[in-house]
């Protein structure tokens, strides 16, 4: 009974991941970083011997995906919904994470059990 109700539980775990993994709406890897930067124009403000104001921030998102690393500009207007994005995509990685620990954990329950043709 104990090993049923485990089996249970696991499906309706598994069950609510994959609810919330359609929920989760955009998504997109990576990280954001914060740039600043010194211009060429003499008597610019940003090399004011006294207060030098940088320009920026200026805002990078850098990813590696299918062992391809890329780093480009994002517009500051997009900063907002990017930054969603990413942490949409923590999750999405937390849920699969999540999902596989209990697909292990069933296959071990099911076999405990001798449900699985083959199993040891
Ligand atoms: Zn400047």
């Amino acid at each position: 009974m104990i090993q049923d109700m485990s089996l249970l539980e696991i499906a309706r775990r598994i069950e609510a991941i994959q609810h919330r993994l359609t929920q989760l709406g955009p998504m997109h890897p990576g990280s954001l970083g914060e740039q600043y930067n010194v211009c060429g124009k003499a008597g610019c403000r940003c090399k004011d011997p006294q207060k030098p104001q940088k320009h920026g921030p200026y805002y990078q998102l850098s990813f590696t995906w299918r062992g391809k690393s890329t780093t480009r500009f994002v517009r500051t207007q997009h900063v907002t919904e990017m930054r969603q994005r990413i942490a949409r995509y923590k999750r999405f990685r937390e849920l699969v994470n999540a999902w596989v620990d209990l697909e292990i954990a069933r296959e071990r329950a099911e076999r405990v059990k001798g449900k699985r043709a083959g199993g040891n």
